[in-house]
């Protein structure tokens, strides 16, 4: 059982929405650089229309340009599904809490440092999280 009170779990939920409309406005200028604004203009319009995920509409047009963006729209709205249940800050490898000191600098982590440090380990030179 995760750790995190109703505040914490506020103030993780804000983060997350924060940094999910960073990065979609990063993909859209992205997008509009590369001579996508008619991608950019679909981006607008799942936003706009609340719930469908923006990141499998993006991962669906395999644009590699905005791909490590995507990649953190997807975990952050993969976090966004879970934060509301019990799970939520316990890690996806070894049910150990998260910790509230990490969620907060990367609200996204789906694991614990340490089977972070190994996930990492075992990833191609250059991939995060
Ligand atoms: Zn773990």
């Amino acid at each position: 059982m995760s750790k995190l009170n109703k505040v914490q779990r506020l103030e993780i939920k804000a983060s997350l929405a924060q940094r999910k409309a960073e990065l979609i406005a990063e993909i859209r200028d992205e997008l509009a650089r590369s001579g996508h604004e008619h991608f950019a203009d679909l981006a607008g319009e799942v936003t706009d229309a609340g719930d469908s995920s923006v990141a499998d509409m993006l991962v669906d047009r395999n644009i590699a340009t905005i791909s490590a963006e995507v990649e953190e729209l997807t975990q952050i709205e993969h976090a966004q599904a879970r934060v509301d249940t019990a799970e939520f800050g316990e890690c996806e490898e070894c049910g150990a809490d998260i910790g509230y000191a990490r969620l907060q600098a990367r609200p996204q982590a789906a694991r614990c440092i340490q089977c972070q440090t190994l996930h990492e380990k075992n990833l191609p030179h250059g991939a995060s999280l």
